[in-house]
Order: C-alpha cells, then structure tokens, then sequence
C-alpha cells in the first residue's frame, strides 16, 4: 500500500474497467486467486525443508500415499467436501493445511480491496502492480512463518527471490511500492548488520544461535517493501509481541513450534544443542512468525501506526 502521498490530481480511469475491477465478481476472483497461491504455499511449506521439487510429483495423501485428483485438491472446497477426510483411506488431513488456504484468501482479497478497489474509488487510477507487489510479499510472509514454526528455517529460496523482486521494482517502478528505494536499501542493511552482530555475539560468548541469519535476510526483505519505518515497527512490535506470547506458552511448558530439532536438522552444531533451560533467549522460540506478525500489522495499518508513534512516541517517521 502506497505510504507516500501522491498529489491528489485524478487518474482517468475507463468506467468500464472501474466497473470491471471493481465488481463483486473481481473480488472473488482475488479470493480464490488467494486460495491457489494458499494451496502452493502448503506445497512451499512441507517440501521446501525437505529438499522436494515443489512442482512434482502432485500432492498425494499424506496417510496412504494415493495421488489427489483434480477434484480432491481443489483450494478450500475439497476439504469441506471432503470434511477433511483422505477420499481413500479416511484418514483426517491436518487442519492447517486449510488455514493456510483460507489465511491467503483473505490476505489477497483485502490487499486487493486495499489497493485496487479504494484507490479507483478514489480517483487514483489502477492499483493492479501494487497488489501484486504486496500480496507477493505477505504470502512470502505467511510461508516462512509456517516454515518457521516447523523448521526453525527462514527459507533463502522464497526471502532472497522476493526481496529481490521488491528491489527490481523499487529501482525501476518506484511507484507501485510508493517507497523511496534507497532509505528501504540502507534499512535493510542496517537491520541486517545489527541482527548479524547480535548473532555473533550469542555465537561468541554463549555457545548458541540465540538469532538465526534467516530472521536478518527476512528483515531486509521487510525493509524492501515497508521501507525504514515498516522495519522499525516490524523489530520492536515483532519483539514484544514475542515475548507476550511465548512467556505464558513456555512457562505452561507448552511447544510454540517443533522442538524436536534432530528430527531435521540432525545434530547440526550451527543449530546449538537441545537444551530445556534455554528460556526466551536461546532457540525455544522462533523469531520469524513475529517478524512476519508484525509485518503484516504494518503492511494494513501503516497510517494507524504512523498516527500513533507521532502521538505516543512524539516521532514523525
Ligand atoms: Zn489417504
């Protein structure tokens, strides 16, 4: 969504794409445009960190192995119809796999009500690039996040394509983004270096990965798309929320994410070994959801965000 405010002169737009773009049959189209891409993003998800091709084979039942037809893997529908059920064995996919669709739909369709929709009311001409860019970059969100949280990797193969995406647009369509590329650029790298140098640190004096190097490639990407600000609030929100959320979880003893580290990672030493008492500050609890959280919060409501800190913070970023 376009932060720097263009002068208000009205792009002509036809009154037939106005109609077009902005009918009831457009809007389903971005949510189930959402849903296909949610469906790839399970696909992203299991076989990224397993090192499986994410174009074949087709997806198979994960009980029973049988291949899914066309009709059993249709985004959303299948698995109502289904009521989450293998067609053949009748055994129960998880459910996250539907969250994970309906988590992308909804993501597409209010980023495309967001920046197509509103602006062509608005007078503000066609919004498709800026979509595109943005639902881009919250579905690289979204499969971190989840890759994250069963991994503990940011994967390189879907942060550094989209950061680089975000870059190329930057420098050539500085528009569609509606961010000055190179204050996005030095906020990167500079959220790059001092998590690298927090990392180090840990590494240094305690032994372990209290960082990963994924959560620095992600903030650089972060920056590409939200700018110095979008960064900012995406470390300090993304912190807090962190520690709100996983200070009760750990002291209840419950599991945020698969700890159960060997299980993917072997006994790599990068990783630090398994320890019970590492608390907050060791590798029991994954930065990249947060970050990705956070993101999010400032990618919908930047303006609330930028009103508040001015407010609160006295800060007119
Ligand atoms: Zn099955």
């Amino acid at each position: 969504m376009a932060a720097v405010a263009s002068p208000p002169a009205p792009v002509h737009v036809d009154p037939f794409w106005i109609e077009a773009l902005s009918s009831p049959w457009a809007k389903l189209l971005a949510l189930v445009w959402g849903a296909i891409w949610g469906s790839f993003a399970n696909v992203v998800i299991y076989r990224l960190p397993r090192g499986m091709s994410v174009v074949s084979p087709g997806s198979r039942c994960g009980h029973c192995g049988t291949p899914l037809g066309v009709v059993d893997n249709v985004p959303l529908l299948s698995y109502l119809v289904l009521r989450g059920r293998c067609r053949h064995c009748k055994q129960p996919y998880g459910v996250r796999y539907v969250v994970v669709e309906a988590m992308a739909a909804a993501l597409s369709m209010s980023l495309y009500l967001a920046d197509v929709v509103v602006p062509l009311m608005q007078g503000e001409g066609i919004g498709l690039a800026t979509y595109a860019l943005d639902f881009l970059f919250a579905w690289a969100l979204l499969v971190v996040t989840f890759v994250d949280l069963d991994v503990w990797i940011i994967p390189d193969a879907v942060v550094l394509p989209t950061a680089a995406v975000g870059v190329v647009v930057g420098a050539f369509f500085p528009d569609v983004l509606g961010r000055p590329l190179v204050p996005s650029l030095v906020a990167g790298v500079g959220a790059y270096a001092v998590f690298y140098a927090i990392r180090w640190f840990y590494l240094r004096f305690r032994g372990i990965e209290g960082l990963g190097l994924g959560d620095a490639k992600l903030l650089f990407m972060i920056a590409v798309y939200l700018g110095p600000a979008g960064v900012l609030w995406t470390i300090g929100a993304g912190a807090m929320q962190g520690v709100l959320v996983s200070v009760p979880l750990l002291l209840s003893g419950r599991e945020l994410a698969n700890t159960a580290l060997e299980e993917v990672h072997g006994d790599d030493p990068e990783l630090g070994h398994e320890d019970p008492d590492a608390g907050v500050t060791g590798r029991r609890v994954p930065f990249g959801p947060f970050l990705a959280l956070a993101a999010l919060e400032f990618l919908y409501f930047e303006p609330f965000i930028r009103a508040w800190a001015h407010r609160f913070l006295g800060v007119a970023w």
